[in-house]
């Protein structure tokens, strides 16, 4: 989670006129004009409202569609797009601000900041995942041969302890795919359950779809953040009885979250699944995956399994992760929070 202190929202001199996912702070700083929007989640965006004056805020596209649907739609008007790759220059505090993906979920960005009468640069992140491709951006490229310094590192992400050591996320994905071919093997009539945020862990699913060969059933309010994204994919849809479904996502409607449950060592949800198990007689067992880095468990990098009811009702911890973890810790950290 996203830390709500004010002292880092808000950047250091000469950057003081910005403050990043800071909207619970529009009164602690009232002369910041300059907001910074990293992504979607709740955690980031909280604060934010309908009635916001205090500026302009900075998003990419993905995050203005999610925003001004689930939050309002006025704050379109305030909203200025930098997308991944872009930089804006922001003559009233003689900044360039230039956006990069952060690799988290859709529409998610990193901020670096240049301030030109002091040549200061420094790189914020929200929420990241700091994958081999992350990392090799171009725009990153003067920091990693040292033609150019980074002189501070804001981190407002999850998981920055060196405690969480998490598989590269492909790996993660490779891991669900050989578990949907296992269960298939064992089970053909297996239905896989998903989890799911409001936007966020679509590599998951799609590894889960892509190896069961089947149709994955998405909930409308999950279908309709999926089409904001440009994520939406034929072999998705909205109809729970579409034969070729075997995938079923999160979403207060798909019962997926209650069968799921939030017990983290996985042995409570049985009872959930073996009654949706029975109010569905076309699978004869259900699967479900819970993929996030809260699965990680220190020196295990697989995943574990719980099977109860004869088999047929079987969770799966996978350590899954859109976030930034601690095993390789910046060199400049400045500022980190965990949650
Ligand atoms: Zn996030």
């Amino acid at each position: 989670m996203a830390t709500q202190h004010a002292d880092v929202k808000r950047l250091r001199a000469p950057f003081d006129g910005f403050v990043v996912d800071g909207f619970n702070f529009t009164k602690t700083f009232p002369g910041c004009r300059h907001w910074l929007l990293t992504h979607a989640h709740s955690d980031h965006t909280c604060g934010l409202s309908g009635g916001f004056d205090a500026g302009t805020i900075y998003c990419s596209e993905v995050t203005k569609r999610l925003v001004t649907r689930d939050v309002s739609a006025r704050l379109g008007e305030r909203m200025v797009v930098i997308n991944a790759g872009d930089s804006i220059y922001i003559e009233e505090l003689s900044t360039t601000l230039t956006a990069l993906d952060a690799g988290h979920c859709p529409g998610s960005l990193l901020f670096l900041l240049e301030h030109g009468p002091t040549k200061l640069c420094i790189l914020h992140t929200g929420d990241m995942r700091a994958s081999e491709h992350i990392r090799n951006q171009p725009l990153l490229t003067p920091f990693r041969d040292k033609t150019k310094k980074l002189d501070a590192l804001y981190l407002d992400t999850t998981y920055a302890n060196p405690k969480y050591d998490f598989p590269a996320q492909a790996d993660a994905c490779d891991e669900i795919k050989r578990i949907v071919r296992e269960e298939l093997r064992r089970e053909p009539k297996t239905l896989f359950l998903c989890n799911t945020y409001s936007v966020g862990k679509e590599n998951a699913f799609d590894a889960v779809v892509d190896a069961s060969g089947g149709t994955l059933f998405v909930p409308p309010r999950r279908a309709e953040s999926l089409r904001l994204c440009d994520r939406w994919r034929s072999c998705y849809t909205n109809d729970v009885n579409d034969p070729q479904v075997n995938v079923w996502v999160g979403g207060a409607t798909s019962g997926v979250d209650q069968a799921l449950g939030r017990d983290r060592d996985q042995k409570g949800p049985h009872g959930e699944l073996k009654k949706l198990l029975d109010s569905h007689p076309r699978y004869e067992a259900v699967v479900s995956l819970r993929c996030t880095g809260w699965e990680y468990r220190p020196g295990k990098a697989s995943s574990a399994v719980w099977a109860e009811n004869d088999g047929c009702t079987r969770t799966y911890g996978v350590p899954y992760s859109e976030h930034l973890c601690g095993n390789h810790p910046p060199r400049h950290r400045r500022t980190q929070h965990t949650g």
